[in-house]
Order: structure tokens, then C-alpha cells, then sequence
């Protein structure tokens, strides 16, 4: 099992599998007519995923293809088999390694279904924007006809939807706790997060004759485990983490007791020395959420993770207590470090799972080397000229880097890609704008967008890789920026330059997010961004406007927004252009009362915004803002019985339409709701006409529809005999 963080062999460095002399594919085949095309009798890996095939670094299945085949095997892909029937899993004949299973670019259940569970009718990521080409629980449904199609060829299950399924999970869709989804779909293992590294080895492994079911040594890695083998050290949770009554409430994220090891007394020292800030609110603020420390975890220093593993509770624990979930929930994003992580254990029936740390994060020479596979760029030619919204979404774009540090608890790109901030190099993202501009159909000299998970955190990094190898903090930017977070954003700001220079391209527009809490600290990046990369508007996500939500979403407060929104005004200006800024907010986050949506309502109203769409929370697995939605616990805090704390959550239809209603207080269909509740709540203040008020009151009309209505709703009492017409009693 796991060992020790070590140099990894680069991506590169492998020697090369003998079929390396039929390849490479002008794209990966997915018929057996390409296969004898291609003069191949069979294909080393055959991936199955949920996802039209588009042979474009943005699409997982084609950069794990396009990989697999730089290391000389022969890759094939079946798409959108029919899962009802075993034979599209025999499209290209039994594979000599593995099948490879994905849902695709996104968890098939949130393809599928809306964040209020209904059906959607579309899908981005299909030929056609069609609905319904693939099954819900993907992964599992996959696994299982593979299985049917080939009983012995092992099953390696990958993705985000088995990635955020490793471990049991709350299930949104069925409202209840699930197991791993390895004991449910039953492959032989599951790679999580970027899985470039662990796929690479494990197929050269196997191709050397070694059984899946031995490689139990892989980062980023999980499989079921029988009998815990010799060697190993269980600590249990509980020790790391104590979620029962507490004598006295002690931050699980400081050392029981400072190690006498040299490193890490010099860490330490590096550490407090470097961030007194952090101590100072640590010591002032007792309701806000304690688990952010710089103090190193020396206790992970001690226990040397390639012999010690933690034990999680049980499936059976967490889906009986709340508390033990929200406990098994800490621990998880406790140790998701590749630095200092040490192997989770959680009991499922009569197996144990075992997660293994997760892997190192790729040196930029590994990233560009992925990103410079000979990808198309286009969909298969199997699709004719049937639109991929997905597709026509990303095709001018650039992805420049992957990770992020901003732990926002409703998502889970951390969960997935890790908080280490891996960045490709300057040469390589200008070669692929050089190709956009070259060979992608279209292409009218602007660049989409030049980003990654969050626009502005590329080459951002720890300063010092000792302090990063042993920090625990979920996020680099909450509930301040650390001290040794890199937040100068030249990098960020000399390749906007350098692309735009480029030859042929006109315009180059930021899209992804933006983490303006980090932008305002370089007002140089935030000129260039200004001045020549907004179209016409930018997108933000300050969330919320109150510190109560906010603080459960770990999001900055709005100082920063409105810090963001003075230079962005005042830079714009500068450049003669007209821009504006778009705010945007999630309705019935965990934390967020109706008095929380009815203050962000007045707030849009006094800042003149009319929101179009609201997006509703949508718990997904594995996030800690699903754990509040879930458990009713703040698993940011230490889950002692001292900690009382409930956390609000809208759950009802009727709650969650309510807080939609709250963003569009303009809409006339949300006024009768809105002036119920706000009658309900003792804000009928709020009802009226003119800027103080957040809805307007009755017409004359609606007034008389509802006199009507009481009329016909109370009862005749004259026609009722007598004794009926007696007040209720008091019980
Ligand atoms: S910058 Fe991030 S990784 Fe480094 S010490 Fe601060 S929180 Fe930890």
C-alpha cells in the first residue's frame, strides 16, 4: 500500500509498451472497422464512458486515451454504449489489460437531473444535446455490463463520479447514505482524481503480468480490502478528530503534542513565526469556524503515513449517527494532502475500502506533455455535423492549469483535483492557442477563455514546499489569505499579454472564475484583466451577501467584493469602456435562513440587479456543504457535544422555491409567496412601493381575488347545526 511521498517516475519516463509501433490513431478507434483500419486484432484498454468521444484535452476520456496510447497501447473507446444490452460492450472484442469505466465529464446524476431532482431533457455532453444516452449511476451500471460482457477482464473504474463516490457518501437523489461505489459496481479498483499518474503505471503493471488485484500500492488509488496486511498501524479517527463530549474544545487541526522531530519543530517555527495574523483571529473569533490553523500537523509528522492508516467509522456508523458522519467528513478533507495524507479505511459489510493518499501532483514538463498529445480537437467523425453543446463550448478555449485552494464547501474540485495549483507552461498554452488558431474549425481569432477551475490562481503556489508538504488547512484563502500563499499574479498577467500578441488572435476573454479576493491583492492583474479581457461583462460569484452563509460556504466576505467592484469600475473607465459586473448567488446554501435570502433580495434590489437564472444548492457528493445539508452540523467546526450548533438548511420544495424567490424579487409570479412569507417572518414592512420595500403590495384586483377566496374558504356556519359551531377547545 501507499509508501511515503517519493519522486514518481515522470509520465514520459516509462519505456514504451511494444505496440507502440501501430500507433498513433488519427483518433482512438470505436468500431472494429477502425481497429482493422488501424491493423490491430485487438485493443490493450478499452474505455467505456458516458460522454460523446471528442478528442480535445477538455474531455477526461480522450487525455486518458491519447496517454495510455503515448505509453504504446492500444486504446479504444466505446461511448455511450446501450447499457441494456451486454453486446455494445463487446463492440470492440475483449481487451488484453482492462476495461477502463467513466460517466464522463460530469457525475451522471447531475447530467441528469436539476438541482430540485427533476429530469433534464438535455444533455451538453451528447451528439445533439440529446437526453438519455446514458444511465443514472453510470459508473456502477457500466461496471456491471462489462462484467456481463467479459467476466474475467478486470473493471478500473475512474472520474469524477467514482472519484466522489470512493468512500460512502450522502446520495442526494435517493436521500440516504451509499456505500463506496466500488462495492456496488464491483470493479477491481478505483482511480480517483486527475488519474494520468496512476493509470500509467497500474496498465504498464498489468502488462507485465501483475494481477489488479495485487497493485495495492498506488496513489489515488481505492479498492476493497479483506484483511489489512502486516506492517500497517491503525489509528482511529477519533484520536485525530474527537467528535464525542470533550472536556475542553481543542482545534483537531493543532498537535496534541509537539513533536520532538527537527523538521518539524523548524516547521513550526516557520510557521507561527509567518502567520500571526492567523493566530490573532484564531484567539478573538470562538463562533467562527476553528478548523483553519498554519500549525502544522505534527502528529501526521510522527506517524509516517507509508505504515500508518487512519480508520474511518464504518459505513454502518455514519449512516446511524450524523455526528459520526460529519467526524468521517473532517477526517476526509483532513487528509487530502499528497505531502502528508495518510491511507482512510472505512469498514463496508464484510470488506474494508482502502484510500490510498492521493497522487502527486504532475511537474509542469508532465502537464504540457498531456496537453501535447496529438489530439484532434474535433468530435469523431461518427458524429457527422450533430452539435456538442459541450464541445462548441470549450473548442476556442485553453485550459492553462488544474487544482484549486479555495475550499468553497458546496463544490468538490478540490475533493477531486487537489488544492496544489498544478500550471502548464507559457510555451505550451501559446502552442495550443497556435493550434486553436490552426486547425479548429471556426475560429475567428478569439480566444474563449484562458483559465482552469478558477481564472486567476495559475501558477499561484505555496511558498515553501516544507510548510505546503505539512499544512492541513482545506483552503489557502479562508477565512484569510496565508501569509505564504503566492498572490503576485505577473505570470497570469505576462501570458494574457503574450497570447493576445499572437498572430491571428484578436480578443482573448476570461471566463472561468474569478477569485476576486486574490485579484484585488495584484491591481496590475486586475488592469490587464480589465482593460482588455471582459466581454462586455463579468461574471463573479460572490455567493451570498451575509456573513452567516457566507462563512459556511468559507467565501469571503463582501468587503472584497466591493474592493473588486472600485477597480473593476474605475479601471474600466480608465480604457473608455463600457463593462459591468454580474454578481452570482446560490439560493438555499446550508446556513442560509429565509432572513439570510430576504437580506441578499433587498440587497440585489438597493444594487439595481435582476437576476435571470438562480442556481439552487446542489448537494454532490462529498462536499462539506453537503454534509451541513445532510447532518444539520458544521463539520468546519470541532463536533464535540459542546457543539450544539444546527445548521438551517431549506429542504422542502417549498423552502428552496421560497429562497429562489428571494433572487428574483422582481418576478410578479414570486410576489404572493414573497409577501406571505414575509408576512410570516413580521417584515410586512417590506411590502409596498418605492426603494425601501422589497415586493409591491396587492393591486386593487389581486385584493379582491383574495377577499373572494377567504369568503368561499370560511365556512357557512348557519348552515352547520348548532353544536358544531362551538370555538375549538384548548387541550
Ligand atoms: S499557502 Fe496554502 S498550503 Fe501553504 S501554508 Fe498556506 S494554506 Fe498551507
Amino acid at each position: 500500500m501507499a509508501a511515503a511521498p517519493r519522486p514518481p517516475t515522470a509520465l514520459y519516463d516509462y519505456p514504451k509498451y511494444w505496440a507502440e509501433c501501430l500507433l498513433p490513431t488519427p483518433f482512438l478507434p470505436m468500431s472494429r472497422q477502425e481497429m482493422d483500419q488501424l491493423g490491430w486484432d485487438s485493443c490493450d484498454v478499452i474505455l467505456v464512458t458516458g460522454d460523446a468521444y471528442v478528442d480535445h484535452p477538455s474531455f477526461g476520456m480522450a487525455v486518458i486515451g491519447r496517454v495510455l496510447e503515448a505509453q504504446g497501447f492500444r486504446v479504444g473507446i466505446i461511448s455511450q454504449p446501450d447499457w441494456r444490452d451486454a453486446e455494445s460492450f463487446r463492440a470492440l472484442g475483449k481487451p488484453n489489460l482492462y476495461f477502463g469505466v467513466t460517466a464522463g465529464n460530469m457525475d451522471s446524476m447531475i447530467n441528469r437531473y436539476t438541482a430540485d431532482r427533476r429530469l433534464r431533457h438535455d444533455d451538453a455532453y451528447t451528439a445533439g444535446d440529446l437526453g438519455g444516452k446514458r444511465p443514472d449511476r453510470a459508473v456502477t451500471v457500466y461496471t456491471q455490463k462489462c462484467r456481463e460482457a467479459f467476466a474475467d477482464v478486470p473493471v478500473v473504474a475512474g472520474g469524477i463520479e467514482a472519484s466522489l463516490r470512493r468512500l460512502a457518501h450522502y446520495d442526494y437523489w435517493s436521500e440516504s447514505v451509499k456505500r463506496s461505489v466500488l462495492i456496488d459496481s464491483t470493479a477491481d479498483i478505483l482511480l480517483y482524481g486527475n488519474a494520468e499518474r496512476a493509470m500509467v503505471e497500474l496498465t504498464h503493471r498489468m502488462a507485465k503480468g501483475e494481477n489488479i488485484r495485487d497493485i495495492t500500492d498506488l496513489r489515488g488509488t481505492a479498492f476493497l480490502c479483506r484483511t489489512i496486511p502486516e506492517g500497517w498501524r491503525e489509528i482511529d479517527s477519533t484520536s485525530v478528530d474527537q467528535p464525542g463530549r470533550l472536556k475542553k474544545q481543542k482545534n483537531p487541526y493543532e498537535m496534541s503534542k509537539p513533536s520532538d522531530n527537527a523538521d518539524a519543530k523548524e516547521i513550526r517555527m516557520q510557521a507561527l513565526k509567518a502567520d500571526t495574523c492567523a493566530s490573532a483571529e484564531s484567539a478573538s473569533a470562538d463562533s467562527e469556524p476553528q478548523v483553519l490553523s498554519i500549525i502544522p500537523d505534527t502528529q501526521a509528522i510522527k506517524t509516517d503515513p507509508s505504515s500508518t492508516y487512519i480508520r474511518m467509522p464504518s459505513f454502518d456508523e455514519v449512516t446511524a449517527d450524523p455526528v459520526l458522519y460529519a467526524h468521517a467528513d473532517r477526517i476526509f478533507h483532513r487528509e487530502t494532502n499528497p505531502g502528508n495524507a495518510r491511507p482512510l479505511v472505512q469498514r463496508q459489510g464484510r470488506n474494508d475500502i482502502w484510500v490510498n493518499p492521493p497522487p502527486i501532483p504532475l511537474e509542469t514538463e508532465e502537464l504540457d506533455w498531456v496537453f501535447d498529445q496529438p489530439y484532434k480537437r474535433v468530435p469523431h467523425p461518427t458524429y457527422g455535423d450533430a452539435k456538442i453543446p459541450a464541445y462548441d463550448m470549450i473548442r476556442f478555449s485553453v485550459n492553462i492549469m488544474r487544482g484549486c485552494f479555495g475550499g468553497c464547501t458546496f463544490c468538490s474540485i478540490t475533493e477531486h483535483e487537489g488544492r496544489i495549483i498544478q500550471s502548464r507552461s507559457e510555451e505550451s498554452i501559446l502552442n495550443e492557442v497556435e493550434k486553436i488558431r490552426d486547425l479548429t474549425p471556426g475560429f475567428t481569432g478569439v480566444i474563449s477563455d484562458l483559465g482552469g477551475p478558477t481564472a486567476n490562481m495559475y501558477r499561484l503556489n505555496c511558498k515553501d514546499k516544507k510548510i505546503e508538504a505539512t499544512c492541513r488547512r482545506p483552503s489557502c484563502v479562508y477565512p484569510s489569505i496565508c501569509v505564504n500563499l503566492e498572490t503576485d499574479h505577473k505570470h497570469t498577467t505576462q501570458l494574457y499579454r503574450k497570447t493576445r500578441a499572437l498572430e491571428g488572435v484578436k480578443k482573448v476573454v476570461v471566463a472561468s472564475g474569478l477569485r476576486y479576493d486574490l485579484a484585488v491583492l495584484d491591481p496590475e492583474y486586475v488592469k490587464e484583466l480589465v482593460t482588455h479581457h471582459v466581454g462586455g461583462y463579468l461574471k463573479i460569484a460572490p455567493e451570498h451577501s451575509e456573513d452567516g452563509p457566507l462563512s459556511k460556504m468559507m467565501k469571503p466576505g463582501m468587503g472584497s467584493y466591493y474592493e473588486f467592484k472600485e477597480m473593476f469600475e474605475r479601471f474600466s473607465k480608465e480604457a473608455g469602456k463600457k463593462q459591468y459586473l454580474i454578481p452570482y448567488f446560490i439560493s438555499a446554501h446550508p446556513g442560509s435562513t429565509n432572513e439570510d435570502m430576504m437580506a441578499l433580495g433587498l440587497w440585489l434590489k438597493s444594487n439595481g440587479f435582476r437576476v435571470d437564472q438562480v442556481q439552487s444548492f446542489y448537494p454532490s457528493p462529498m462536499a462539506s456543504a453537503t454534509t451541513m445539508y445532510y447532518t444539520e452540523k458544521n463539520p468546519l467546526k470541532p463536533l464535540g457535544k459542546n457543539n450544539t450548533e444546527q445548521i438551517f438548511t431549506a429542504k422542502t420544495q417549498e423552502q428552496r422555491t421560497l429562497h429562489k424567490a428571494f433572487l428574483r424579487y422582481h418576478d410578479a409570479e414570486n410576489w404572493p409567496m414573497l409577501r406571505k412569507a414575509l408576512r410570516r417572518m413580521g417584515r410586512s414592512d417590506l411590502i409596498g412601493s418605492g426603494d425601501g420595500f422589497l415586493v409591491p403590495g396587492e393591486s386593487r384586483r389581486e385584493k379582491e381575488v383574495i377577499r373572494r377566496q377567504s369568503t368561499k374558504a370560511r365556512p357557512n356556519l348557519k348552515a352547520q347545526p348548532r353544536s358544531s359551531r362551538t370555538k375549538p377547545r384548548r387541550r
